[in-house]
């Protein structure tokens, strides 16, 4: 299946910093970055909203790849498409600013 490898998102050069840049509230790990932090869990929610489709936001999940397997269950067939759009786009949107964040110091 097209995109899934992009979701396991191991950075092995990822240099990890003592705070989330973006919320500067949480040890940034991949986890809290793309799962728990605020930032992230607010992006889950309006991508999928505006998509209209009926998977839960990530909670508890330990990885991207059990919310993954746990929305797809919830999401009916016709919108497994777009879902996977939004597994792919919602750590985009997180990724890059938290980048921007590094690397403009910003
Ligand atoms: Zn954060």
């Amino acid at each position: 299946s097209v995109g899934l490898g992009a979701l396991q998102l191991a950075h092995p050069g990822l240099q990890h910093h003592p705070r989330c840049l973006l919320c500067d509230q949480e040890p940034e790990t991949i986890r809290h970055l793309l799962l728990e932090c605020p930032f992230a869990r607010k992006a889950w929610h309006e991508v999928l909203a505006w998509l209209r489709i009926p998977a839960p936001i990530p909670n508890c999940e330990p990885s991207l790849m059990d919310w993954w397997k746990h929305a797809k269950e919830n999401t009916p067939l016709i919108l497994h498409k777009a879902l996977k759009s939004v597994a792919l786009l919602v750590p985009w949107m997180v990724w890059k600013p938290r980048n921007s964040c590094v690397l403009d110091n910003a």
